[in-house]
């Protein structure tokens, strides 16, 4: 058994007033959930989270899975002993280095502490130059922090360093999102960053079979599964876009390829929205990244759907995405070479300024598009996660 509790710290839940029980409940569930099968146990106490009582080498599998809980703000590894003087200054002892510069910083909401925070900072300060005199004090820049902290019931935590958690809202706390996931980069940091605001996803890929192989859509499928580390009720359906294509590639101006194929999509993301009781569909797409994604495309796709359309990267560089894609370990998987459905014949010169008007009178050659989308739907597949 480790001598080590790991605290947890919660960010922005404190801004949320009479509705606070609802999230603090729900993040106590998501901690409980990613523990599972690691044998530990949980105090939730007001305004701090402490995790007890395991083993030594289930230490860095607590902290890897605590990192993926949404509502998490930073955790810290640290000792505990009871709050009498000698106590703390033997575990400030035996924590703080020999040599180097250090400093104390303490934290009291444990009123009855007879000391305050300052007056603690400076008893172990000179306790500790005393027992260690190649110790020097540096309040600013210091080599090593010494964090104590005295919790109500005389519980005082000694600790060093903070580990940054991803933060956010606690998963399903924010209803239930659409997203359009391609084998791509964007669109998996695109779910990451709604799940991050406690949505709930519901994942749908297009391919064209067999113009797309097994492997691209095993591949959106790997994405899933690593989302869902971060959104555990990710759930992933497909659906082949591989008739629209062909009609669209053997009735349309080949130009209109991607716009009228997004339009498709568009409106079977809706549909599948409706069904899957989503109240928004999510992309990854950023402006002005290809010709799909100017202005005037995002409008003539947008204008087929009346949900709302949520597009976290917009504003995004390519390698601010690829940033984020690193840090949640989707991008390895992303740039396997697969063909996405999009690349399917593909124009020389897509539309870069489609307007509404001329993309209609593209649409109106295809009699029967609504009997397209009813097919396409008919053959969604559910794909066991
Ligand atoms: P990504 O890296 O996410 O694939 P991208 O830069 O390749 O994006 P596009 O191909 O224009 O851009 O796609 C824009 C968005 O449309 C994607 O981020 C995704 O949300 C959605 N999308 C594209 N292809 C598919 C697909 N095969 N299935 C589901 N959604 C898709
Ligand atoms: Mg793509």
């Amino acid at each position: 058994m480790s001598d080590n509790v790991i605290l947890i710290r919660f960010g922005e839940l404190y801004l949320k007033g009479k509705n606070l029980s609802f999230f603090e409940n729900k993040l106590k569930d998501n901690i409980r959930a990613k523990l599972h099968g690691i044998e530990c146990k949980l105090y939730f106490g007001r305004g701090r989270y402490v995790v007890k009582e395991y083993a030594s080498a289930d230490e860095d599998a607590i902290i890897f899975r605590l990192r993926q809980v949404f509502g998490i703000h930073s955790i810290s590894v640290a000792q505990r002993c009871g709050y009498e003087t000698d106590e703390i200054v033997a575990l400030a002892l035996k924590i703080v280095p020999d040599s180097g510069t250090f400093r104390v910083s303490s934290h009291r909401s444990f009123k009855k502490y007879p000391l305050n925070s300052m007056e603690l900072n400076r008893m172990l300060g000179e306790k500790l130059l005393l027992a260690k005199p190649a110790l020097s004090v540096d309040l600013h820049e210091p080599d090593f922090t010494l964090h104590v902290d005295v919790r109500e019931q005389g519980d005082v935590y000694l600790y060093a360093d903070t580990i940054a958690c991803a933060g956010g809202m606690p998963s399903d706390t924010a209803g239930n999102g659409l997203l359009l996931l391609s084998g791509g980069i964007d669109s998996p940091v695109a779910g990451y960053m709604l799940a991050k605001r406690g949505m709930n996803l519901t994942a749908l890929h297009f391919h064209s079979y067999p113009y797309t192989s097994q492997a691209a859509k095993d591949k959106a499928i790997d994405l899933a599964l690593k989302l869902k580390q971060y959104c555990p009720k990710l759930n992933l359906k497909c659906i082949s876009l591989t008739k629209i294509q062909e009609t669209i590639h053997n009735k349309c101006k080949p130009n209109y390829m991607i716009t009228l194929v997004r339009r498709f999509m568009m409106r079977i993301a809706q549909r599948v929205a409706v069904a899957e009781n989503c109240g928004c569909i999510i992309n990854g797409e950023s402006l002005g990244q290809v010709a799909s994604q100017t202005l005037e495309s995002i409008t003539v796709t947008n204008a087929v759907v009346s949900l709302p359309v949520f597009r976290p990267l917009i504003g995004m560089d390519k390698d601010e995405i690829i940033e984020i894609a690193e840090r949640i370990d989707t991008f390895k998987k992303s740039i396997e070479p697969y063909d996405d459905c999009c690349t399917v014949f593909l124009p020389d010169f897509p539309l870069i300024k489609p307007t509404i008007e001329k993309v209609e009178e593209q649409e109106i050659r295809i009699e029967n598009y609504n009997e397209l989308i009813d097919e396409a739907l008919q053959n969604i597949e559910s794909i066991e996660l």
